[in-house]
C-alpha cells in the first residue's frame, strides 16, 4: 500500500545540506544511562536479555555499565563481555585510575572514559582545574589504549563548556589514544540550530575522525538534536530504548532509527521489525510504562478512532500514517468510540461477515458513538492512582531508609540542625 512512499520530496531536495556518513553505528546506553533513571535497576539476567535483543537487532555497541559502581555491576559487565554477543560490549568509567583498571578487568572490548568539561562542573563538582582535568584524561585514556581497548573519550556538559578548553581537552585525549570522541548535551539545552553551530565549531577545532553525541530530552529535543548531529556527520550516536534515561531521558533508539530509514532513506542495517519487541522487553524490565502517544512504540502510534482518519486509512494508509506499522513490528488498530464514522463500521461488519443496509449502518454508527460517549474511563482511574503512587516515591521508601540508618548505627542529633 506504500508504493507511492512519502509524497513530498523535501527530504530529497534538502539532501545537499546533510553530511551523512556511509555507515552509522548505534551506541546503546539503555543499560547505563537508562538504568540511571530513578527507580530503574536491571539484574544481570535482565541486562543480558536486553543486550541479546539489542545485538540481535543489529545495535553495534552496548554500554553494559560502570564496573566500579558495585561488585554486582562489575560481575554483570564481565558477564556481558563474555556472552559471545555480536555487539561490542563497552564499559564506562571516570578519568580515575581505579575506574580504568575495573574496565580493563571486566573484559569489555571498548572503554568510555568520561569527565566533565564545563566550568560549573569543574568548580562545584570536580573541584579540579582545567589542567588537572586534561592530565587525568590523558593518563586514563593512554592506560586504556595501551591495554588494547577501543577508547571513547566523553565529556559531560560539553555544550556548556568553553570551546578553547574543549579544544585542548579533546586534542589531548586524541593524542593519548582516544579512538572516538563524544559530545554531551547533558542537560538537554541544545536545539537543532544551536547544536549544528556547536558541532561545526567542535569539528573545526577538534577535527574528530570518529565521533558521537549524547543528547538529553529535557526540552523534548533529544531526537531532533541527534538527527542534526547525524546530518553534521556524527557516525556513532548514543541512543536508549524507549528514550529511557536520567530526568526526561535520552534520545530514543527507535525514533532515530526510523527517522533515518523512512525520512532520509538510509539503510541502517537494523532489524526494524523487531523494534517493538525490544521496546516491550525494556518496558517490562525497566518498569517504566510507555506513554500511549510515544512515537512508534506507544499504544496509539498506529491506532485510529476519528471517522475522517479511519476513512482515509482504510482507503490508503498513507493518508494518515507515515509508515507501515509492520515496519516496526506493530499492527494497525481501529478503535470504536465517540469519533467513529461509517467507514470503520462498514469495514468491521464486512470483516465479521455481516450484511447491512445503509440505514442499518447509519443506525449502528449512531449507537456506537452514543456508547462511546457513555463509556467511562474504565479501570484507568485506579491504574493511574497506582501509577502515581509508584512514581511519586520510586526506589527505597522513607521507612526503608530509616531502617538502614539504624542498621548503620547512626544516631539522631540532640537538636535538629537549624
Ligand atoms: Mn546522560
Amino acid at each position: 500500500m506504500q508504493e507511492e512512499g512519502l509524497t513530498v520530496d523535501y527530504h530529497e531536495r534538502t539532501k545537499g545540506s546533510r553530511h551523512l556518513t556511509e555507515h552509522i553505528t548505534f551506541w546503546d546506553e539503555t543499560l547505563r544511562d537508562g538504568e540511571q533513571m530513578p527507580g530503574v535497576h536491571f539484574t544481570a539476567e535482565e541486562k543480558l536479555a536486553i543486550a541479546e535483543k539489542l545485538s540481535e537487532i543489529g545495535v553495534e555497541v552496548i554500554n553494559a555499565g560502570i564496573p566500579v559502581v558495585s561488585a554486582e555491576e562489575a560481575k554483570t559487565v564481565e558477564r556481558l563481555a563474555h556472552a559471545g554477543l555480536k555487539a561490542k560490549i563497552l564499559a564506562a568509567g571516570r578519568t580515575v585510575p581505579g575506574d580504568v583498571e575495573a574496565i580493563i578487568k571486566s573484559g569489555a572490548s571498548q572503554a568510555a572514559i568520561f569527565v566533565a568539561a564545563s566550568n560549573v562542573h569543574l568548580r562545584y563538582k570536580l573541584q579540579m582545574t582545567q589542567e588537572q582535568v586534561i592530565q587525568a584524561a590523558q593518563d586514563t585514556v593512554s592506560r586504556a589504549h595501551e591495554a588494547g581497548l577501543f577508547v571513547s573519550f566523553v565529556t559531560e556538559d560539553t555544550t556548556r563548556s568553553d570551546m578553547g578548553f574543549v579544544e585542548r581537552l579533546y586534542s589531548a585525549a586524541i593524542d593519548a589514544g582516544a579512538d572516538r570522541v563524544v559530545v554531551s548535551d547533558t542537560v538537554g539545552i541544545m536545539t537543532p540550530l544551536t547544536f549544528r553551530w556547536f558541532l561545526r565549531e567542535f569539528a573545526r577545532v577538534v577535527r574528530p575522525k570518529d565521533w558521537s553525541v549524547h543528547c538529553h530530552n529535557d526540552f523534548g529535543q533529544a531526537t531532533a538534536n541527534t538527527l542534526t548531529a547525524i546530518e553534521e556527520g556524527v557516525n556513532a550516536p548514543h541512543v536508549c530504548v524507549n528514550g529511557l534515561g536520567e530526568r526526561a531521558g535520552n534520545t530514543s533508539l527507535e525514533e532515530v532509527v526510523m527517522s533515518l530509514e523512512i525520512l532520509y532513506g538510509v539503510k541502517t542495517g537494523l532489524k526494524t521489525e523487531k523494534l517493538y519487541e525490544l521496546s516491550q522487553l525494556v518496558e517490562k524490565l525497566s518498569g517504566v510504562p510507555l506513554p500511549a502517544n510515544k512515537a512508534l512504540v506507544g499504544y496509539n502510534a498506529f491506532s485510529h478512532e476519528a471517522g475522517i482518519h479511519t476513512h482515509g486509512v482504510l482507503r490508503n494508509s498513507l493518508t494518515y500514517e507515515p509508515l507501515q506499522p509492520e515496519t516496526v513490528g506493530r499492527k494497525r488498530r481501529f478503535i470504536l468510540g465517540k469519533h467513529t464514522g461509517r467507514a470503520a463500521i462498514v469495514e468491521r461488519l464486512k470483516q465479521q461477515g455481516y450484511e447491512a443496509t445503509d440505514s442499518q449502518v447509519t443506525r449502528l454508527t449512531e449507537l456506537v458513538k452514543l456508547a462511546g460517549e457513555a463509556h467511562g474511563k474504565g479501570d484507568t482511574e485506579q491504574l493511574l492512582e497506582k501509577y502515581h503512587s509508584l512514581f511519586e516515591e520510586p526506589g527505597l521508601k522513607e521507612e526503608e531508609f530509616q531502617q538502614l540508618v539504624k542498621t548503620a548505627g547512626i544516631k539522631a542529633r540532640k537538636a535538629p540542625k537549624a
